[in-house]
């Protein structure tokens, strides 16, 4: 199915809910019939120049103004276990518009390992090999097997497997090499059957430990969703994209530096980067006591200062103003540049 819409309101296609149009909304539930689509007249746009984006949930995207151009947008759903599943492992292949949360609650119904930390992540199968979404020390790459996309090129289905994906935080080779040239169109997962439970980030452990049950993957996701709903805006009720900036990885001279001055920041490792490490964004935030204040109707989340929330009616510029002020402070105070991990049209 291919289905096309002219001047299509944006506001509930993105979790900012941030007021914008887009001439042309694409949405498609068939790889084959999106490469036979856009192979042809379909994919003028594409072919002319004109301007397009790929949208999954939304849930990483700041609309700014009208989107003068096309939206393509998957709304393929469901997933199936394929062949090279054994006793050990299973693995998932899921359609790129399937919600990534249905993925994970179906892995833990299952006793399946591997997602369980990434529960109640808002976003699509697509956009999780997109990000590379991370929480409680589990990232997507970690349970990724291979990504299926449309290539942009030539028009052909391809595969790659997780090592050529090029994970890093937050970042995959969809937002370098293969930007604006693939469309992913499935993604498969591989879950293990043997226990691996990881709960030494933050308060999970203690959380996981109170309901005093056997340790499963369904008991772990629940312990993730209380705490998650505990310090995260509901996007739903209160617009927001989640972590409006990323952290950043510095090296690791200037980063014992800022410890100097600021004993209390929290400082990560980096896992394979000896010479670098990670500082917390939130943290210099809250420090510059943004927690909780606002710009016009664009704040800074009362309980998590890395989240930027549209308090009710804030365009998408009043939220970049806000941001903009704030990668300032942080710049003027600690001399870090930060930038957003948000998706800004
Ligand atoms: C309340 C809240 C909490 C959050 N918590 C976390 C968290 O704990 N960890 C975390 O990592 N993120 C978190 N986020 C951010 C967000 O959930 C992720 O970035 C997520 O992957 C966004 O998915 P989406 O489908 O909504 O992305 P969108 O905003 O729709 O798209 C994101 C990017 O992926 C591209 N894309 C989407 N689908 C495809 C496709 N099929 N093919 C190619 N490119 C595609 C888009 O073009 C865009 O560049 C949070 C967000 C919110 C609102």
């Amino acid at each position: 199915m291919i289905r096309l819409s002219n001047n299509i309101d944006l506001t509930h296609l993105a979790s900012f809910a941030t007021p914008a149009k887009a001439d042309r909304l694409i949405e498609w539930d068939s790889a084959e019939e999106l490469a036979n689509y856009l192979r042809g007249e379909g994919g003028n746009f594409l072919r002319n120049g004109e301007q397009w984006a790929i949208l999954g949930e939304g849930c990483n995207t700041l609309f700014t103004k009208d989107f003068r151009g096309t939206i393509i947008r998957c709304v393929a759903k469901g997933m199936e276990t394929i062949e090279g599943s054994d006793n050990l492992h299973t693995l998932l292949r899921v359609a790129a518009g399937e919600v990534w949360d249905n993925v994970v609650e179906e892995c833990c119904r299952r006793s399946l390992w591997g997602a369980e930390n990434l529960s109640a992540i808002p976003s699509s199968v697509g956009s999780s090999a997109v990000q590379n979404i991370g929480a409680y020390g589990t990232e997507a790459k970690d349970i990724i097997e291979r990504v299926e996309y449309l290539d942009l090129e030539d028009f052909e289905l391809k595969c790659i497997d997780c090592k050529e994906c090029q994970f890093g935080y937050r970042d995959s080779i969809f937002k370098h090499a293969l930007a604006g040239k693939a469309i992913i169109t499935a993604v498969v997962y591989r879950l293990s059957s043997t226990p691996a439970p990881k709960l030494d980030y933050g308060t999970l452990r203690p959380e996981v430990e109170k309901c005093g049950a056997e340790l499963t993957p369904m008991v772990i996701r629940e312990a993730v969703i209380r705490i998650r709903s505990s310090k995260l805006p509901d996007h739903k009720v209160i617009g927001n994209a989640g972590s409006f900036f990323k952290n950043p990885i510095l090296p690791r001279t200037f980063v014992e530096e800022l410890r100097k001055r600021y004993p209390a920041m929290p400082i990560y490792e980096v896992a394979g980067e000896p010479d670098k490490l990670k500082i917390a964004t939130g943290w210099m935030i809250d420090h510059l006591g943004w927690k909780g204040k606002n710009i016009g109707r664009a704040g800074v989340h009362t309980q998590q200062a890395l989240v930027l929330v549209n308090l009710g009616g804030a365009t998408g510029d009043e939220v970049v103003t806000l941001a903009e002020r704030i990668c300032r402070e942080v710049y003027e105070v600690f001399g870090v540049e930060i930038s957003p991990e948000v998706n800004i049209l």
